[in-house]
C-alpha cells in the first residue's frame, strides 16, 4: 500500500499549471496574478487630506496650546475634485475636505473628527435600578408548587426583561401577598431604587391594597386610572426622601398584557429620561389593515399586530390573535401596538397607526 503523502506526491508530479488569461480586474476575485502588477502612476498624484479638517501652515501653530492658540482666518475651501483658488498664505487656514488637493503653501491638516480616542474609559449616565414587586395572593413565584386558585408568576419576568431592554437594572422584590403590610414591607426594600414598578392590585377591589401602601411611605400620586385598553387600573406616584430627588413609583394593572402595554407606554419612557437619553418614545409607523382591526368599547385600544410588508415595501398590520388581556401570547407575537380610537373598527386596507416594537423588515 502507498502512505498518503506519496500518493499526493504521484498525483502531483504529473499535474501541471495551466496557461494564463487576461480578465477585468472586476472577474479576477480569487484568480491568481500570472505577472507582477506594478503602478504606473502616484496615487494620490497630489498631496490630499486624507480627512476632513483645515489646511493650513505647521509653523503658524507650532507655538499653539490650550492656553495660548493660535487663531487663523478661514480664507478658502478646498473640496475633492477641485483645487484651492490661491495659494495659503501665512496666517491663513484652508477648510478642505476628504480627497482635497493640498492647497500651496500648506503642509498640515488639522482633522475636524478624531475617529477614535482610545480612552480605556468613559463617563456615562447611571443605568436606572427598577424594583419589581408582584401582588396577589393567588400568584406563586416559579418553581412554586400550585395550589387551588393559584397561578404562576409572570408579571416580574416580563417586567425584568422590559427593564433590561430600557437600559435598566431590574431587581426583583418577591411576590407580596395582598396584605397592605406586606406591600409596604416590600415596596420599603426597594426604596434605594432609582424607580419602582408594582403590578396587580391597584384597582378598586377590596383586596387592592398598593395605592395605600404607597401613601404609607409617603407617596404623593399623580395619576391614576388611565383611558386606555388594556391598561386603564394605573397609578404613578413619587415618594419624597430626604437628599435626593422623589422616587418615581408605578402601580401596573396585574394582567399580564396591561401591565407589558402600560409598561411600554409610561414606565419605560421614564427609564429613558432616567438613564439620560433625550429620544423617549418609540418609532410610530403607518401601516394597513391586512384585516379589520376593532376596538370594541370607548377606551383608546392598543391592540396587538404582527406587521408585514406589502409589495410596495409598505408596512401591513393583522391583530395578533384573541386581545384580552390576560393572553401573554398576544404581546409575545406582537411586532407592534395599533393604537385605535374607542368604538372603531379599522376597515381592511384602512390605515393605522402603529408603535412599532420590533421591525420585521
Ligand atoms: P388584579 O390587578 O390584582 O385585579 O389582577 C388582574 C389579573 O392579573 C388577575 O387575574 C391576576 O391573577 C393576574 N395577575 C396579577 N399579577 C400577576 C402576575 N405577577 N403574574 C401573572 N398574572 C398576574
Ligand atoms: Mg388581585
Amino acid at each position: 500500500m502507498i502512505p498518503v503523502e506519496e500518493a499526493l506526491e504521484r498525483i502531483l508530479s504529473r499535474v501541471g499549471v495551466l496557461g494564463d488569461e487576461q480578465v477585468p480586474v472586476a472577474r479576477s476575485l480569487h484568480r491568481v496574478l500570472a505577472e507582477p502588477a506594478v503602478s504606473s502612476l502616484d496615487l494620490p498624484p497630489w498631496p490630499n487630506s486624507s480627512m476632513d479638517g483645515y489646511a493650513l501652515r505647521g509653523a503658524d501653530t507650532a507655538a499653539a496650546s490650550p492656553a495660548t492658540p493660535a487663531r487663523l482666518v478661514i480664507a478658502g475651501r478646498v473640496a475633492a475634485g477641485h483645487v484651492a483658488e490661491r495659494p495659503l498664505r501665512p496666517g491663513e487656514a484652508f477648510r478642505i475636505f476628504t480627497g482635497g488637493p493640498l492647497p500651496e503653501g500648506a503642509d498640515s491638516v488639522i482633522p475636524q473628527e478624531d475617529a477614535a480616542l482610545g480612552r480605556p474609559q468613559v463617563r456615562v449616565m447611571r443605568r436606572p435600578r427598577v424594583g419589581i414587586l408582584s401582588t396577589g395572593d393567588e400568584i406563586v413565584d416559579l418553581g412554586g408548587r400550585l395550589g387551588p386558585g393559584q397561578i404562576p408568576n409572570s408579571n416580574t419576568y416580563s417586567l425584568m426583561a422590559q427593564v433590561s431592554e430600557a437600559g435598566g437594572v431590574p431587581i426583583s422584590l418577591g411576590v407580596a401577598a395582598d396584605r397592605l403590610e406586606d406591600i409596604e414591607a416590600r415596596l420599603r426594600w426597594g426604596l434605594g431604587c432609582d424607580l419602582l414598578i408594582s403590578s396587580a392590585g391597584v384597582s378598586v377591589g377590596e383586596h387592592d391594597f398598593v395605592k395605600a401602601a404607597l401613601e404609607r411611605l409617603g407617596a404623593e400620586q399623580h395619576l391614576w386610572l388611565v383611558d386606555m385598553r388594556p391598561g386603564k387600573p394605573i397609578a404613578f406616584a413619587t415618594i419624597p426622601s430626604a437628599g435626593k430627588s422623589a422616587l418615581p413609583a408605578f402601580a401596573l394593572p396585574g394582567n399580564p398584557v396591561s401591565a407589558m402595554v402600560t409598561f411600554e407606554l409610561f414606565v419605560r419612557p421614564a427609564l429613558l429620561r432616567l438613564g439620560g437619553h433625550s429620544r423617549l418614545g418609540r418609532p410610530m409607523i403607518q401601516a394597513r389593515a391586512r384585516a379589520p382591526i376593532a376596538n370594541p368599547g370607548r377606551r383608546r385600544g392598543y391592540l396587538r399586530v404582527t406587521l408585514s410588508t406589502d409589495g410596495a415595501g409598505a408596512y401591513t398590520a393583522r391583530l395578533t390573535g384573541d386581545q384580552s388581556s390576560g393572553i401573554l401570547r398576544s404581546m409575545v407575537a406582537a411586532d407592534g401596538l395599533a393604537v385605535v380610537s374607542g368604538d372603531t373598527t379599522i376597515q381592511t386596507g384602512e390605515p393605522v397607526p402603529v408603535i412599532l416594537l420590533r421591525d420585521p423588515r
